[in-house]
């Protein structure tokens, strides 16, 4: 007898068949909802049905854009996108980040202001939180919020702000109480961009693109009421926040906007395209071991993953996120460390603008970011020995 869930997969086939445009299947533009970036014409009608559908954020409430889904039909929505190679519709720090923190911190009032924009695509999302000074000891923090009549007044400055230049919006870790301990004194505030008060100065780096900015706030302003989760409760919020971030980067955000998609490891494929063979095996015997290491190191990453998500009883996993950020940016620069050693050194010949042009060694010098951004791996490291086994400070 069919289940609820066979219907439901039977009529998102259906309808993904019929309604998810040739353009959007396979590789190419996700939308991060960028009021400053064009889209063509696929990606545009793709992210309307979905959001029409509820699916760009598919477990958030009806009332705030979302579907309502169940963990399981999530899942089959996932799996059915895939099916058809589909790309997600919507992706970026709003449904990923700030919009499940807010759904969990924010009041009635604050998500009905913000969600629906979010899950629209309306507004691409920039994160404030390091400075110059304050990176790993995120709570050094000084950009400073001043309650000034209804708003609050923001002085400061942050860095490597990803996309600021492009971002409409930003959520801003601001010390509201300078007096009290550092971990105490903190806000989370949601601040747009498009005022005089906020300049992104981009960071040309060593590859020639400049995804990174310092952003400067004079006298930036934000309503009194979009101070999120409370005065002074910005730790609290911002961790959970970042456990999100972590989480997306980790593939297990299921609160958010493509949490549980498989990702393909294509180690095994580039590294055999590039070896000789002896007698069907690979000759190169280290490359050989490197390649079976790999593919262990990356099943038991993949079970961790899908572990995690099963396992979580809130939308979002905890320190887990932690656990599986690490394990799954590590396998990753592992392979693209192995696809270099089976390429050899003519792979470093190649031109940063050109588009297409040596994607593998781009990859290689990218992956290094995995173990930095979102906390490096010192700090993954550390909240794993404290909050998941539980050692001692
Ligand atoms: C791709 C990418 C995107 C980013 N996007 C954003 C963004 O959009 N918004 C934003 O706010 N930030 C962003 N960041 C910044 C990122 O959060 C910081 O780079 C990161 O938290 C590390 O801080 P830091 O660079 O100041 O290094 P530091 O904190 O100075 O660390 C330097 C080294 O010291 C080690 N270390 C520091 N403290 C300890 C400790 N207690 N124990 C052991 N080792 C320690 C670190 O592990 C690291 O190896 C991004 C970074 C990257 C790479």
């Amino acid at each position: 007898m069919a289940t609820d869930l066979d219907t439901f997969r039977e009529e998102t086939r259906a309808w993904l068949d019929e309604n998810c445009p040739a353009g959007v299947r396979g590789p190419g533009t996700v939308p991060n909802g960028s009021t400053k970036i064009e889209l063509d014409t696929d990606t545009r009608l793709w992210l309307e049905r979905m959001v029409e559908k509820g699916w760009t954020v598919p477990t958030w409430p009806k009332e705030y854009g979302g579907a309502e889904l169940s963990r399981e039909e999530y899942k089959v929505l996932v799996e059915e996108l895939q099916r058809v190679g589909a790309r997600p519709p919507l992706t970026g720090r709003g449904v990923n980040y700030i919009g499940p923190t807010l759904l969990e911190f924010g009041t009635d009032q604050q998500k009905a202001k913000w969600l629906p924009g979010m899950a629209a695509g309306k507004g691409c999302w920039a994160m404030g939180y390091s400075e110059p000074g304050a990176g790993s000891d995120l709570a050094s923090l000084k950009t400073r919020a001043v309650r000034d009549g209804d708003q609050w007044v923001i002085n400061g400055s942050k860095i490597w702000t990803s996309g600021a230049t492009y971002s409409d919006y930003i959520f801003v870790l601001c010390r509201t109480s300078p007096d009290k301990p550092k971990h105490d004194g903190i806000s989370l505030i949601l601040v747009d961009m498009s005022q005089p008060g906020v300049q992104a100065r981009p960071i040309r780096l060593i590859s020639g693109s400049a995804e990174f900015c310092e952003t400067h706030f004079d006298n930036a302003v934000a309503d009194i009421d979009d101070l999120i989760g409370g005065i002074d409760r910005g730790w609290t919020v911002g961790k959970r926040l970042l456990q999100f971030e972590r989480s997306t980067h980790a593939g297990i955000n299921v609160s958010g906007s493509e949490g549980g998609r498989e990702s393909k490891n294509s180690v095994r494929e580039k590294v055999l395209g590039s070896q000789a063979r002896d007698n069907g095996r690979l000759a190169d015997e280290t490359i050989r071991d490197r390649l079976a290491a790999h593919d262990m190191t990356y099943a038991a990453k993949e079970l961790t993953r899908l572990r995690a998500v099963a396992e979580t009883k809130a939308l979002a996993p905890t320190f887990a996120s932690s656990a599986v950020k690490l394990s799954s940016a590590l396998n990753a620069q592992e392979g693209d460390e192995l696809i270099l050693a089976a390429r050899g050194s003519d792979i470093f010949e190649f031109d940063f603008d050109q588009p297409g042009d040596n994607e593998e060694l781009k990859k290689w010098l990218g992956g290094k970011s995995g173990t930095i951004a979102g906390g490096t791996k010192e700090i993954q490291l550390n909240i794993i020995a404290k909050r998941v086994l539980g050692l001692p400070d």
